[in-house]
């Protein structure tokens, strides 16, 4: 008798503990009736799809369940009618810098004297901002690329990651690693002035501290300054970056700006070149052979630009050069600075004109835009592509961008992890914001 009673209270102690715990969580589904679903892999569109996401509310954690034109959708799940939409995977900027904006005023476009302006509590918080206009604009993952002060990036990752506030997934590199000066060039009273923005590393020690130092604060790919200065890193000094950020796992992306600088990092097997103006044929051959992104800088051609037509003309070509040679391309910015009346979202997408007048076929643009984004940021294990099994983010439009690419400018509907951000093009997120920690605060 006393023995039953022991065990009448185990169950019904884990009983309440599953009630308590699991079944609210795991009841959340949300059904997305998708008029038009779009596979940018494939470039096909299936018409009549039901995707039915899963939520659960303690890890913040949704996951697409079924897709399919016979779902069952269970009687008490949330219905989301986009059977007039194009419905597709979000898009992925694989270069920009969410904690900074310089401007004509009053920096005159010198990102210098906005580092020294701006502190890194005021940029965490703008960091926040262009985030949210980032994901109204329908980028769900965002490659944030340092100069973010000190570690704004990794701040706003983990606000996102806790359930604090909407944005898109972040893989966020921390201080950028550069030979001494980083990107500045400094005066000697004042040579501490580098720091944060960049982190010196000029010896092999240096390097596998700087390496260390970032993943400890919270970085998820290393960026590195390949020649910024007029001593270049060495390819042996760059395999070392390459070996160190892989002990932990990750990839180095390389801000490259000379040729030599260029060829050193391709032939170190750099995961990424970011920046394009120092490419040509022959290292988008390179490229292709060790397999490296090509994370160019497709500023476009248009009268907020500070781009030359002769600057901008070479871009499109090397553009269609790598892309007819099969580069691994990216859909990148590097679009950190304020344009009045365009929103850091609205500023992005703008991008897509250079794409455009380099040939590249629409339904392309859209698969470098989405999948090539998820694979260049690994994440296309977790998060992407509309799968069952993947996380619940995606997106829909009005017209049908693989025959316009354009459409992409009218964004009406975002859902990122499950939960709406944007509906019939109006961004009402309430139920992202929370004083946490909403999905725990082990957030690393
Ligand atoms: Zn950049």
């Amino acid at each position: 008798m006393e023995k039953d009673m022991q065990w009448i209270k185990t169950f019904s102690f884990l009983a309440i503990v599953f009630f308590v715990s699991v079944v609210p969580a795991l009841g959340q589904k949300t059904a997305v009736l998708a008029g038009h679903l779009i596979d940018p892999e494939a470039g096909t569109v299936t018409a009549n799809q039901i995707i039915l996401v899963e939520h659960n509310a303690k890890s913040g954690k949704s996951t697409i369940l079924e897709i399919g034109s016979n779902v069952d959708i269970p009687g008490d799940a949330e219905v989301i009618d986009l059977s007039d939409e194009y419905v597709l995977p979000g898009l992925v900027d694989a270069h920009d810098h969410l904690g900074i904006t310089y401007k004509e005023d009053p920096e005159s476009w010198n990102y210098y004297f906005t580092v020294i302006m701006d502190s890194t509590p005021l940029r965490a918080i703008q960091s926040f901002s262009t985030g949210f206009q980032k994901l109204a604009s329908g980028f769900t993952v965002v490659r944030d690329l340092g100069n973010n002060g000190l570690y704004a990036d990794t701040a706003l990752r983990q606000a996102i990651e806790m359930g604090w506030v909407p944005g898109p997934t972040m893989i966020n590199s921390g201080i950028i690693i550069g030979g001494f000066g980083g990107q500045f060039h400094e005066i000697p009273e004042r040579e501490d002035t580098v720091y944060p923005e960049y982190l010196n590393a000029d010896t092999d020690d240096e390097i596998v501290k700087a390496v260390r130092r970032n993943i400890h604060y919270g970085a998820k790919v290393i960026k590195v300054c390949v020649d910024c200065q007029a001593y270049p890193y060495t390819v042996e000094q760059l395999r070392l970056f390459v070996s160190e950020a892989a002990n932990a796992g990750q990839k180095v992306s390389g801000h490259v700006q000379t040729r030599e600088g260029a060829r050193r990092a391709i032939e170190a097997g750099l995961w990424s070149i970011d920046h394009d103006g120092a490419l040509d044929p022959e290292l988008h051959e390179m490229m292709v052979e060790k397999g490296v992104w090509r994370v160019g800088t497709e500023t476009p051609l248009a009268d907020w630009a500070r781009t030359s037509e002769s600057r901008w003309q070479r871009r499109v070509a090397m553009l269609k050069d790598a892309y007819d040679k099969g580069v691994k391309l990216a859909f990148s910015t590097d679009a950190d600075y304020f344009i009045p009346g365009m929103n850091r979202g609205e500023l992005t997408i703008e991008f897509l004109e250079t794409w455009k007048a380099a040939g590249i076929p629409d339904a392309d643009i859209l698969k470098i835009m989405t999948s090539n984004g998820f694979e260049i940021s690994e994440l296309e294990n977790e998060r992407g592509a509309i799968k069952v099994g993947l996380a619940a983010d995606m997106i829909a439009t009005a017209d049908n961008p693989l025959d316009d690419i354009d459409a992409l400018r009218d964004v009406r509907f975002v859902m990122k992890d499950g939960k709406v951000f944007k509906k019939d093009g109006v961004v009402s997120s309430l139920g992202f914001f929370h004083n946490g920690p909403a999905y725990g605060w082990r957030v690393r």
